[in-house]
């Protein structure tokens, strides 16, 4: 009998028709690889899952799962976005594997780290963070970017690890404690520290996408951590309460200077300060507002309890 732990791995696709041929050869001579190694089950599967594709990538997952029976297609009744679909690869992997590891189809991670990943589960981690140690292959402006976003978290009140996306090895204990987090508003990776259990990060180098384009472009990226700071703090509705206090103390401070000017009689009025004045205030009133309804909006999704995935097909029923 076979006493090896089972893994799945989850891989969600969107509009990846150029990549897959390229990139699926490459995780079953892997996923093999660990089963003859004896690091895993022989049961272990590939979970691929169709985000709602708009091109022939859903066919070809099929067509793949009919050739072998170690990959597993789900595809999602439309595009729910890269957190949703990786959502539900975990959801339905979790009385079936005992542990999982997502990672990206495109082949920018790299798939070696999974063996040690799985070799910080044997020493006692029941979640393991894929933590990329530099971004040479990325272009200056993705490059800066991100590292913004990640710095961005940290000053917002997100607790993430840096430079780790969403690949990631996660045992099937912790997912069973991670599907009682009821939120409709997913961030996974700001999520996972949340779960808490034993946890370390493995080290890779990112490769450049094997094909096809990148999915998250900047307006994206912008919302996946506008997303992500709304949705685990409230640091940005501290920080405009701050804000108002602060800027009550600067009006009252000009309302002194106003008297002072008023009884030295020298009242010359000055429409420019005025309209400046006005103009940062409105600005920071709409600011304010805007951060508050952005909340509101949350708790409104949340409210909803959406599922926050629905799969339409499957090769495996
Ligand atoms: N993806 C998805 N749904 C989306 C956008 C992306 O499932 O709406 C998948 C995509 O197929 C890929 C992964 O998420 O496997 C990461 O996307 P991408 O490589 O385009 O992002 P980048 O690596 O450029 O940040
Ligand atoms: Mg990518």
């Amino acid at each position: 009998m076979d006493t090896k732990p089972i893994l799945h791995i989850v891989i969600p696709c969107y509009n990846e028709q150029e990549v897959l041929p390229e990139t699926n050869p490459m995780f079953l001579y892997k996923l093999n690889r660990l089963i003859k190694d004896g690091k895993i089950s022989s049961q272990s599967r590939i979970v691929y899952v169709n985000d709602g594709s708009k091109d022939q990538t859903w066919e070809l997952i099929k067509q793949y799962s009919k050739e072998n029976n170690q990959i597993i297609g789900l595809s999602q009744s439309r595009n729910r976005g890269h957190q949703n679909a990786v959502y539900a690869g975990l959801m339905e992997s979790l009385d079936k594997a005992d542990i999982t590891i997502s990672i990206d189809c495109d082949g920018q991670d790299d798939i070696n780290a999974m063996d040690e990943m799985i070799d910080e589960y044997y020493n006692g981690s029941d979640i393991v963070y894929g933590v990329r140690n530099d971004r040479e292959t990325d272009t200056f402006f993705k490059k800066t970017t991100a590292q913004s976003f990640y710095k961005l978290m940290d000053i917002m009140g997100v607790e993430s690890v840096y430079n780790h996306a969403d690949y990631r090895l996660v045992s099937s204990r912790v997912l069973r404690e991670f599907k009682k987090f009821d939120e409709v508003n997913l961030f996974l990776r700001g999520m996972f520290p949340l779960v808490g259990f034993k946890s370390t990060s493995v080290f890779y180098k990112r490769h450049e996408r094997i094909a096809g384009e990148s999915k998250y472009p900047l307006s994206k990226m912008l919302n996946l951590a506008f997303d992500g700071i709304t949705s685990l703090s409230v640091r940005p509705i501290r920080f405009v309460t701050g804000l108002g206090v602060g800027m009550s103390i600067v009006s009252l401070l000009i309302i002194i200077w106003i008297f002072l000017r008023y009884f030295t009689g020298n009242t010359i009025s000055g429409w420019a300060s005025n309209a400046t004045l006005l103009s940062l205030f409105c600005g920071v009133q709409l600011i304010s507002l805007g951060i508050i309804g952005e909340y509101i909006g949350k708790i409104y999704l949340e409210v909803k309890h959406r599922p926050k995935y629905i799969i339409s097909e499957r090769t495996d029923k």
